[in-house]
C-alpha cells in the first residue's frame, strides 16, 4: 500500500506522513526499512517515546491536539507541528524552541488548524481568530518559529461533495493568507489536508500533505 500511495502522490508532488498513532514500533519499524520516513503522531507521550526508541533520521509530525504544557517535550526533535489553534500556543513553541541550541536557525516548523468540517468536535481555528492571531504576530513577531502553511480535517462522510467544498474552502483560505500576510515568503507552501478515506480529493484540490494511518496500518484498535 505504501508504495501505491505513493506513486499517487508523485503527480502532485505531495508528501506522505504515515499517521502510526496507536500502532507499535515494529509497525514503523515496518515502512522505515521500505524506506519511508515522514511519521505522524497525534498524543505527546506516546511521540515521545516513540522518537526515543526508533532510529533519529525519522521526521516526526505532530498532527493532533497540543497543550501548552506538553509542547517543551517535542520542541527539541519534531520536524512540523500541524495542529497550531492558538496564539497562546505558538508563543509557547517560541519560547522553548529559543531554549534549544541544536535547533535549525528557522526554528521549529508549524501549521495553522482551521476548523473546516461541520464536527464541532474537530479543533482548529476561524478566520476571525487567525487573523487576530497573525496581527498579534506582526506586532510581536516569533523569533524562532516558522509558520510554513495550514491544515484541516473535513468531516467524516461519505459525502464527497461537501468534503471537496471543505478541502477547497481550506485552499482559498491558505491563497488568501499567502497573499495578505506570507507574501514572498517562500516557505509559506504546505496544504496538510487529506486521510485514508479522503486523500484522493484532497490532492485534486491542492493538498500538498495527506495523513494516512488506517490505509498502511490497517484500523485502530482503542482499548
Ligand atoms: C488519525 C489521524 C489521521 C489519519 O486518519 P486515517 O483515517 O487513519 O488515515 C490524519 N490526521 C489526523 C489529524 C489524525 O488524527
Amino acid at each position: 500500500m505504501l508504495e501505491q500511495i505513493l506513486e499517487e502522490l508523485k503527480p502532485y508532488g505531495a508528501r506522505l506522513v504515515a499517521v502510526s498513532k496507536t500502532k507499535p514500533d515494529e509497525a514503523i519499524l515496518d515502512l522505515y526499512n521500505r524506506g519511508h520516513r515522514i511519521f505522524g503522531e497525534n498524543k505527546v507521550q506516546e511521540l515521545v517515546g516513540k522518537y526515543e526508541r526508533l532510529p533519529k533520521d525519522i521526521e516526526w509530525h505532530m498532527i493532533g491536539r497540543l497543550q501548552t504544557n506538553k509542547v517543551k517535550y517535542i520542541v527539541p526533535f519534531v520536524s512540523m507541528i500541524h495542529s497550531i489553534d492558538s496564539l497562546k500556543l505558538l508563543r509557547e513553541i517560541d519560547k522553548r524552541a529559543g531554549r534549544v541550541e541544536t535547533l535549525k536557525p528557522t526554528g521549529v516548523d508549524c501549521l495553522l488548524q482551521y476548523h473546516i468540517c461541520t464536527e464541532e468536535t474537530k479543533h482548529g481555528m476561524n478566520e476571525q481568530e487567525s487573523e487576530e492571531l497573525l496581527k498579534a504576530i506582526k506586532e510581536t513577531p516569533l523569533q524562532r518559529v516558522r509558520i510554513c502553511g495550514v491544515m484541516g480535517m473535513a468531516t467524516f462522510t461519505d459525502d464527497m461533495d461537501l468534503v471537496r467544498q471543505e478541502f477547497r474552502n481550506l485552499k482559498k483560505q491558505f491563497d488568501y493568507l499567502k497573499e495578505n500576510h506570507f507574501a514572498g515568503q517562500e516557505h509559506f507552501r504546505e496544504i496538510s489536508m487529506g486521510m485514508s478515506g479522503d486523500y484522493k480529493v484532497a490532492l485534486e484540490e491542492g493538498s500538498t500533505i495527506v495523513r494516512i494511518g488506517t490505509l498502511l496500518f490497517g484500523a485502530r484498535q482503542y482499548s
